[in-house]
């Protein structure tokens, strides 16, 4: 049997059998998801793939299409949803991706692109669960595992070994190993067996293979999307009069200054920007603090230290539309791989154990700011009216988000222009 069913206004067929998942895919028609893969039979555990269906909110990787059904998939209901789901897997795992090695190759973060999400609405909890570097050509890295089974179905379905289970709930929940020792290296899994290859994230890696996967061989970086434009919150009045040159400052936390010297990679134009901007504090003028109230501020870094704050609090006061630049500033990005290890044993590290120090003490100087526990992106801390994600963001989005305030426009960032990896 077949027939059609409508999705989001559009006919598409389907064959007897399929589930909805299946009929989308088969007509060119993209509902998000992590766990679905065409290879393997439905697992419906991740939920982004939910739709409206008939009027009923379920899983369309595990839903028979059946003729005339009338789904809805692609409504700002339906995708603010997928957008609270991939936050969540974004702040229980460990997910700093510009030191992933999954990068550009990674459905998680294809799919927050694709979403729309700009910046982790929820504080880190990463559970801080244990490496697996016991086998001669894998490693496990657990903190990024996000459930969708599918080294599970891959193992069992595929390889015929059944090596890999999901194991706990909620931060308890983990990826298990068969075996007695609970080690990758008892399991007999072996680097071309499906189960070594399938992950969709960084959580099964291969040895010697990080990083080096060139441009043309990854795989979710290259898919067109034409699916969501990015939405980003709508910026406050600058109340400015015709002529007045807009005034910018930039400032920098925890950071490596490298989002502002991908501003300076603007070149020329900067020559051009002046004509209607003038720079107010700014490591490129080396104004220390804001001189007056300015109209734009761009921060990069996280918040790493008490004097972080103090400086992120005093800049916020001295800037109507505050812009957090980076992945630093948006997710704690670098600085925040330190978050699952004691601030103690760190210090420890740096300026006691480690190789070459002459007088090892741990400095106490009262006049040096007090490390946080954590890092934490900026809005952790204070109000933040727009996010320019990237490692660093490409000078184009530099130049595009402060012409289009210039011109009085809201800042409209192609997709492009928001992706990073
Ligand atoms: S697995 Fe890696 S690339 Fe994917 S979201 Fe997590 S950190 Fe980013
Ligand atoms: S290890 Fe990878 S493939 Fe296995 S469940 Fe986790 S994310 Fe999915």
């Amino acid at each position: 049997m077949t027939g059609r069913i409508r999705i989001d206004g559009q006919s598409i067929p389907f064959a007897d059998g399929q589930t909805v998942m299946q009929a989308a895919s088969g007509a060119g028609v993209f509902i998000p998801h992590l766990c679905y893969h065409p290879d393997y039979a439905a697992n419906g555990s991740c939920k982004l793939c939910t739709c409206k269906i008939d009027g009923k909110q379920v899983s369309s990787c595990t839903t028979r299409a059946v003729d005339g059904q009338v789904i809805e998939s692609n409504t700002e209901e339906l995708n603010s949803e997928r957008r609270a789901l991939s936050q969540m897997l974004f702040v229980e795992g460990s997910h700093h991706c510009p030191s992933c090695e999954h990068s550009g190759n990674c459905v998680l973060q294809s799919m927050a692109y694709k979403l729309g999400m700009t910046a982790l609405m929820f504080p880190d909890f990463t559970a801080g669960r244990e490496t697996d570097a016991s086998h001669p050509d894998l490693l496990i890295n657990r903190d990024r595992c996000i459930y969708c089974h599918l080294c599970v179905r891959a193992s069992r379905d595929s390889d015929g070994k059944d090596i890999f289970s999901i194991t706990g709930r909620s931060e308890n929940k983990s990826l298990a190993i068969n075996t007695d020792s609970g080690l990758l290296k008892d399991s007999g899994i072996t680097v071309d067996d499906a189960a070594a290859n399938v992950c969709p994230v960084g959580c099964i890696i291969k040895k010697r293979d990080g990083f080096s996967k060139p441009i043309g061989q990854r795989i979710y970086d290259n898919r067109p999307v034409h699916y969501n434009k990015i939405k980003q919150p709508s910026l406050p009045d600058l109340d400015r009069e015709p002529g007045r040159k807009l005034r910018v400052a930039t400032c920098s936390l925890a950071g490596c200054f490298g989002c502002h010297m991908s501003f300076l990679d603007i070149d020329e134009r900067i020559v051009e920007l002046t004509e209607h901007v003038e720079f107010d504090r700014s490591p490129i003028n080396d104004i220390k603090t804001c001189s007056t109230q300015c109209d734009i501020g761009l921060i990069e870094g996280g918040v790493c230290n008490t004097e972080n704050i103090e400086t992120l609090r005093e800049f916020r006061d001295n800037c109507r539309i505050l812009i957090a630049v980076g992945a630093c500033a948006i997710s704690g990005g670098v600085p925040a791989l330190r978050n699952n290890v004691d601030v103690r044993e760190l210090l420890e590290e740096s300026y006691v154990n480690a190789v070459g120090i002459d007088n090892p003490q741990i400095p106490t100087d009262a006049e040096l700011p007090h490390i946080l526990e954590e890092v934490s992106p900026i809005h952790e801390v204070v109000k933040v009216d727009f996010f320019l994600p990237g490692c660093p963001p490409p000078a184009d989005a530099f130049w595009q988000i402060l012409t289009d305030i210039v011109e009085g426009r809201q800042p409209d960032l192609p997709y492009d222009l928001m992706q990073f990896d």
